[in-house]
């Protein structure tokens, strides 16, 4: 994997002149941005004579982005990493943040704004240079994710789902076939895809897998039904847990890829959970839906392979959503408690209240400093499933009480949908249940602590 480099870009507060900068978005030939400088092992500041210039479309950084103010936490941010964590909030706040209401509102995924990224070099920055990635790692797609859930939790749901685990196990565990076939489109943000495991009867239990895919040689014949596939309503390319053999539990389970408009293969009805309205969420159905039999991409029996594979996406996908829901929630709340006046002073002046936000606060560091070290764990190489499920549990728990309590702060505001606060709430209830609930986290925690696994 290429990794960032430590020179050749721009430090935060060093961003070029903003008339050096365009405003293209969509469209906007990839490569131009700071990720791809990254992870081109730093790259020169100057490449032929041209001043490479961070992400464009982006104006100046708030003055409070200008110093890194995150100095001697457990885990420090490169200068890479912190110019990627902050040109991305600069172009989600600018460019995704005022339509993020209206996608809730109207269940609209938007997708443009993937686009938008991929024009930024922002897509597919898992993926190695020859898939067309820029072969960062999970740190950066948590700083990334993160950033976009501050401004548009349904961004950032679209965006690690399609930058998500189905690429990433399409990379670990897919052939060269699939591979050449998938990855660049995905990096370029060209074709969407998705994951689909759950089903009626087999959620967390995902050993009960129903949907059963035969094998007639050529071609595997798929039937059945899934359930609460995010991203459905927009991808075009799903990889399905099926059924393959009669084998108990995982041990008859694989996984194949199906591209929309497969016949015999139907996205079904919208499904509208509480938040994350704009995620195109949706049921899908096989009814004899032949796909090639080199679109099987596990065979039954290797479900470990994949578990490990959504290990690692189980920290960039989920948690830095809930980071990044709750510093918004919090951010909102202080300017509420400013801005309010209640018995002639302003509600920021009430030591009870001021404590609230204290506790918040110190909430979301904390949950960021788990979730940054499980992700740089994982980069070093020191992959640890119960340091994952803490950081996770953690930060799901975390955004239901911080966004919770800017809900009340707000008093009525706070429930009203002409402010963010019950979106924030709403958005971020749905992450102690997806990618593995809290509770089957926590079996994994205990499971580790109890095998010895996992020393505290
Ligand atoms: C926002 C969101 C996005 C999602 N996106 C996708 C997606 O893209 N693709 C997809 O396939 N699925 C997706 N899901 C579905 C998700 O994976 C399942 O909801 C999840 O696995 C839990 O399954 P379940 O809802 O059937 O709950 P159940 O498994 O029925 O669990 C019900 C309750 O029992 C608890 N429980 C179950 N078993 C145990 C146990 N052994 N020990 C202790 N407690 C237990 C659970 O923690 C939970 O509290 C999404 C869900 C949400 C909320």
């Amino acid at each position: 994997m290429v990794r960032s480099g430590g020179a050749g870009i721009h430090a935060a507060g060093d961003r070029g002149a903003p008339e050096q900068r365009d405003s293209q978005g969509a469209g906007e030939p990839r490569g131009q941005g700071p990720v791809r400088e990254a992870g081109r092992g730093g790259g020169a500041v100057h490449a032929g004579g041209v001043r490479c210039l961070p992400a464009k479309g982006i104006g100046a950084l708030p003055a409070h982005h200008q110093v890194d103010r995150r100095k001697g936490r457990i885990v420090e941010l490169t200068q890479e990493q912190r110019l990627i964590r902050d040109t991305v909030h600069a172009l989600a706040s600018e460019r995704f943040a005022p339509g993020a209401a209206a996608a809730d509102r109207q269940y609209r995924p938007p997708l443009d704004n993937l686009k938008v990224l991929a024009g930024h070099g922002y897509t597919g920055i898992f993926l190695p240079e020859c898939h067309g990635g820029t072969g960062l790692g999970l740190l950066e797609t948590v700083l990334v994710v993160e950033q976009l859930a501050r401004s548009c939790a349904n961004t950032a749901m679209l965006y690690s789902c399609t930058d998500g685990a189905t690429p990433r196990a399409i990379l670990h565990i897919g052939s060269e076939l699939l591979r050449q076939r998938y990855l660049p489109a995905f990096a370029k943000a060209e074709r969407y895809a998705a994951w689909s495991m759950s089903e009626a009867n087999a959620g967390s239990d995902v050993g009960n897998v129903q949907t059963r895919a035969v094998s007639d040689g050529q071609h595997y014949v798929i039937n059945g039904s899934k359930l609460w596939c995010t991203a459905a309503q927009v991808a075009d390319v799903f990889l399905v847990l099926v059924r393959l053999s009669d084998e108990p539990g995982m041990k008859g389970v694989g996984a194949v890829l199906v591209e929309r408009g497969t016949p015999g293969f139907l996205v079904g009805k919208h499904l509208d959970l509480l938040g994350l309205r704009g995620t195109g969420m949706a049921e899908l159905v096989f009814q004899d839906c032949r796909v090639p039999a080199e679109n099987l991409l596990l065979p039954a029996g290797r479900m470990k392979d994949l578990l490990q594979v959504l290990d690692a996406d189980r920290i960039t996908g989920n948690p830095p959503i809930c980071l990044g829901l709750a510093q918004a929630a919090l951010g909102h709340a202080v300017q509420h408690l400013k801005d309010r006046t209640q018995f002639g002073r302003p509600l920021a002046q009430n030591q009870g209240l001021q404590w609230k936000l204290a506790d918040m606060a110190m909430d979301i560091e904390a949950a960021r400093a788990l979730v940054y070290g499980a992700a740089q764990a994982i980069d070093q190489g020191r992959q640890s499933v119960a340091q994952v499920s803490i950081a996770k549990t953690f930060a799901n728990e975390m955004a239901v009480r911080v966004t919770n309590q800017a809900m009340q702060l707000a008093g009525a505001y706070g429930l009203s949908e002409e402010y963010p606060f019950e979106r924030y709430f709403r958005d971020a209830r749905g992450m102690s249940i997806g990618y593995g609930t809290t509770e089957i986290h926590r079996n994994s925690i205990a499971r580790e602590l109890l095998k010895g696994s996992y020393l505290v």
